[in-house]
């Protein structure tokens, strides 16, 4: 059902978003990876490998000019965009009465304008051909809080209102628009974490195991191919959160 698709990934060079582009592509889907420093082509020929092909598009997604251009050179080479997955994400954390102006608005720049700039430009294509899929990476803190990460609770908050409003907007023309919010994924966001505070999430997690970015693509390949979803937070948490 993906197989001949075109699916766009931003900040897929590492972690999730990375392991999305190889989860497409081993169903079959053409991959338009983002991603903004150096040229990942060594990425690029192991995802080809699985018989795809690959567009490697560099783009910072603060940036709403060159997510326009991103859209557009997707639209040139494989005529259209199918799934479009919101991923590229930083945290700089710290107590908000420390927090910088900066710290505040790298972030929501990045994890929420992101999200609204890719959208803005993709949908256009969407509209046109009355379908796509369009997959947002939020959070649980979103849902939660955390203390330590105002600015990135904040943006992840925002991204799910923002799906919503997308999925509302784009409904009635076969777009469908849905959030995931994962717990606690092992990769380089969150290795930086110390010991205890990984002991501290482990013990609030049933499932007594830190999620694997496999957990997260999953759920992406499920979205993408759903047809009746539109509007919902997914969260995949080994049962962190339960709502
Ligand atoms: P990661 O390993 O730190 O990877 C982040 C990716 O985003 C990298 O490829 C990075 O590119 C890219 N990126 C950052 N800023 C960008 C920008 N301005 N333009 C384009 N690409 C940009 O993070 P991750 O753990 O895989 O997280 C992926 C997503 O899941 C994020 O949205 C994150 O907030 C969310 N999430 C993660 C967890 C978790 O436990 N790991 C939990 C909840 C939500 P560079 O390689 O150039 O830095």
């Amino acid at each position: 059902m993906l197989k001949g698709k075109t699916v766009l990934i931003t900040g897929a060079t590492r972690g999730i978003g990375k392991n999305m582009a190889e989860a497409f592509a081993k169903e079959g889907a053409n991959i338009v990876l983002n991603y903004r420093g150096e040229e990942p082509l060594e990425l690029a020929k192991e995802i080809e490998a699985f018989g795809v092909s690959c567009l490697l598009v560099k783009a910072d997604v603060s940036n709403f000019s060159e997510c326009e251009t991103m859209i557009s050179k997707a639209v040139e080479t494989f005529k259209t965009v199918d799934v479009l997955i919101n991923n590229a994400g930083i945290t700089k954390d710290g107590l908000i009465m420390r927090m910088s102006e900066d710290d505040f608005s790298d972030v929501l720049d990045i994890n929420l304008k992101g999200v609204f700039n890719t959208i803005r430009h993709a949908s256009k294509i969407m509209l046109k051909q009355k379908s796509g899929a369009i997959i947002n990476i939020s959070s649980v803190v979103g849902i939660m809080g955390n203390a330590g990460q105002a600015n990135y609770v904040a943006s992840k908050a925002g991204v799910i209102g923002l799906t919503k409003t997308v999925a509302r907007e784009l409904g009635s023309r076969g777009i469908t628009c849905n959030a995931i919010a994962p717990g606690f994924i092992e990769t380089d966001m969150t290795d930086v974490l110390k010991d205890e505070v990984k002991q501290i999430m482990l013990n609030q997690i049933p499932l007594n195991r830190f999620g694997a970015c496999e957990d997260i693509s999953e759920t992406a390949i499920f979205l993408a191919k759903s047809k009746y979803i539109t509007g919902q937070t997914i969260n995949v948490c080994g049962g962190m959160l339960m709502n």
